[in-house]
């Protein structure tokens, strides 16, 4: 198959003096000429330590953009780039770390503590990559490079972990390109964009949104190491940013910012969401100051970006997570694998170029995760309307079962969400002697706002079929979260007293 192009050479060439990174923290500005020659550099330090062809180089570091030059160096020498969680500890990552038989691991200087409480790897803090760097021989940038095969593992991304152990998901060039494609048509993407890179490097969504589709397409990436709500909002009223994409734990922060109320958001052009429920009255704070946050869904495995809502529509169809994206199949299937009409909730399962090959090393889960065919079980349900808008009901793993009655808590939390001093709930089944399993509600209420139990539950059941009202009502500060943000339930189900979980 012919290769891919080297995006980092491709965009030296065809921009090279238009500004690919700037790191807010620092002020660090890197055009594509920049870039294209730090990676050459980078690249050269790799082959020197013998790490290319299936290397594993492990990655440890805040947002930067010195990590996306390390990472067109792994396209370029064939090494895979693993980047690593740095909000775990030493008793998760070292395992990961032998997982993946990473040889190296490279690491900023706020990660230098916990790199070296991770055992026996070769370690390379940035500062001393800088000097190999700098005493490279690289090859003069002069010819064409060989290129990326679209189909070799180029970096491994972990999945959240939500409902478990996280899985090595094998990311290639293929998928890169292909999301991209999705992204640019579903964002209008263009030269002039300025994007900001806030999600955490060692998920999908640091990676993949915005920033590879951005750098592709020849736009900016303001990087910022880490989620700073002051920061982030400031940004936001400066101006400079036309895209956005954030979880619902960074569209929540910044509603719940003291500035928002005045907040300008009108030269930000396109608001994009995804990765967990996006609950209505949020969607609606941004909705009434003219931000059409448009919900989108997609997997680690799905590279990621399946469906993402345009941006016309959102204010009309919110709940629903668009259309598929123009590289993306989506079936709804029933517990027999046949598609299911309109309507019906389903299993999703997708195709396409984005779509991972597999989990590394893991032979077993990859044959599990995929139906004859080609197609991803995505391990969500869902429904089609008859206009072809999709709505994500719930993992199948948060489904619990009351009385015989199948309940998605997706849909009992949008109607405790709409309560006055609920801020976000979670749902979660818990057993139960007489109808097997009830709902227990955990809720974060409103800064300011008290909860009666019983008044919540008169809401709900004003609102739901009786069997999905839940039995339970606890108050919290916050949920067992992942690092995007994400409650795992299965954790917060753990937690609850020992009568009800
Ligand atoms: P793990 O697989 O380790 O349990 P995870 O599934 O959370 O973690 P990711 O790949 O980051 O890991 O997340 C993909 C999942 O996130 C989807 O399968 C879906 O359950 C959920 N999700 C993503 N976007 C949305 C959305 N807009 N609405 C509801 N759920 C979403
Ligand atoms: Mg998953």
């Amino acid at each position: 198959m012919t290769p891919i192009p080297d995006f980092a050479r491709r965009r030296a060439e065809l921009t090279p003096d238009r500004l690919a990174f700037e790191e807010i923290a620092t002020g660090r500005r890197a055009t594509f000429a920049e870039v294209d020659a730090a990676t050459t550099r980078i690249a050269a330090v790799l082959r020197a330590r013998g790490l290319a062809d299936g290397a594993r180089v492990a990655v440890l570091c805040l947002n930067t953009a010195r990590f996306f030059e390390i990472l067109f160096a792994a396209a370029r020498t064939g090494a895979i780039l693993v980047p690593l969680n740095w909000r775990q500890t030493p008793a998760e990552l070292i395992p990961i770390l032998d997982d993946c038989g990473a040889g190296l691991l490279i690491h900023d200087a706020a990660t230098a503590e916990l790199a070296a409480a991770l055992g026996p790897v070769a370690r390379l803090s940035f500062t001393e990559l800088e000097v190999e760097m700098a005493a490279a021989a690289p090859e003069a940038p002069t010819g064409a490079l060989p290129g990326w095969p679209a189909d070799r593992v180029w970096y491994l991304l972990y999945t959240s972990g939500t409902t478990g152990k996280p899985k090595a998901v094998i990311q290639t060039a293929g998928m890169a390109l292909a999301n991209a494609v999705n992204i640019a048509q579903a964002t209008q993407l263009r030269e002039t964009d300025v994007t900001l890179n806030v999600l955490p490097l060692f998920h999908t969504a640091g990676i993949n949104l915005h920033a590879l589709p951005v750098f592709l397409w020849g736009a900016a990436s303001l990087v910022m190491p880490r989620f700073d709500v002051d920061a982030t909002v400031r940004l936001i009223a400066d101006g400079r940013l036309t895209l956005f994409f954030g979880v619902p734990a960074l569209y929540q922060a910044i509603a719940l910012h003291a500035d928002f109320d005045r907040l300008d958001v009108s030269r930000l052009r396109h608001w994009g969401c995804g990765g967990a429920p996006l609950p209505e009255p949020l969607i609606r704070l941004f909705l009434d100051r003219g931000a059409r946050v448009c919900n989108g869904m997609g997997m680690t495995e799905t590279g990621p970006t399946v469906f993402l809502m345009d941006p016309e529509q959102a204010p009309n169809r919110i709940g629903s997570v668009g259309k598929p994206q123009v590289l993306a199949e989506v079936r709804i299937v029933g517990p027999d694998g046949a598609d299911l009409p309109d309507g019906s909730v389903g299993e999703l399962l997708f195709r396409g170029p984005a779509v991972t090959p597999g989990y590394f090393g893991n032979q077993p889960a990859t044959e599990a995760a995929f139906a004859p065919g080609g197609w991803l079980r995505s391990g969500d349900v869902g429904r089609r309307d008859a206009d072809g808008y999709y709505y994500i009901v719930s993992r199948i793993k948060e489904m619990y079962i009351s009385g015989g009655e199948n309940v998605y808590p997706a849909e009992v939390e949008a109607v405790l969400d709409a309560h006055p001093a609920v801020l976000e709930a979670a749902v979660v089944g818990v057993p139960d002697a007489r109808w097997g399993e009830v709902g227990h509600a955990v809720i974060r209420l409103r800064p300011g706002a008290s909860l009666d139990a019983e008044a919540l539950r008169a809401h709900a059941r004003a609102r739901l079929a009786a069997y999905k009202v839940p039995k339970y009502v606890t108050v919290v500060e916050d949920y067992p979260r992942t690092a995007a943000g994400k409650v795992q339930k299965h954790l917060l189900a753990r937690s609850l007293a020992p009568e009800t979980a």
